[in-house]
């Protein structure tokens, strides 16, 4: 289902309520996928091949962009959070909790507008204190927000595309979530 634009003024008027730092709406045709950003997941990235939300268990790129490409739009939001410290990796991710409640709450708002989503969060799934990847299916599906990037998307360029700065130093730091809607 396409959002007209009264639907998108009702949903808007729903965020309000949400302390977010910027958000907009961008054509999934517009969206781009690099194979370069899924080889930092593969060479960087610890939780590699240790989640259902990561790769390689989300498919490949090209499967990934051809899943996108299934809706109309992304809805693209973010929110900020602040640490005590750049270098305490367990603080920065303790931080984001807040925003996955927020990206679950959102998702909701899109769904009960009627829309089909499809969402992605950050950083790897925390629903599970042990993902079950990859020996049994996952748990919980339908809350399982595989990451941004895990789709070859660089948040940083489409941070840019929407015109959402993208602060990540000082201790504060801007998660971003996107919800693929139709
Ligand atoms: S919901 Fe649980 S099983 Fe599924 S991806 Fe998240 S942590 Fe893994």
């Amino acid at each position: 289902m396409k959002l007209t634009q009264e639907q998108k003024d009702r949903i808007e008027e729903q965020l309000a309520q949400f302390p977010l730092f910027g958000y907009g709406y961008l054509p999934t045709t517009e969206v781009a996928f690099s194979e370069r950003v899924r080889y930092i997941c593969e060479t960087e990235c610890p939780q590699y091949g240790k989640s259902w939300s990561c790769p390689p268990a989300v498919g490949t790129v090209a499967e990934c962009e051809a899943r996108i490409n299934g809706y109309d739009e992304i809805f693209v939001f973010a929110s900020l959070s602040e640490v005590e410290s750049m270098d305490n990796m367990s603080l920065m991710l303790e931080s984001r909790k807040g925003h996955e409640e927020i990206t679950r709450q959102i998702t909701k708002i899109f769904q009960e507008a009627g829309c089909e989503t499809l969402t992605l969060s950050t950083e790897s799934c925390i629903q599970c204190k042990y993902c079950t990847y990859p020996d049994a299916p996952c748990r919980c599906p339908e809350v399982q927000y595989p990451c941004v990037e895990s789709y070859g998307i660089m948040v940083t360029e489409l941070a840019e595309q929407i015109g959402i700065p993208y602060l990540q130093e000082c201790g504060v730091i801007t998660w971003f979530s996107v919800i693929a809607v139709r």
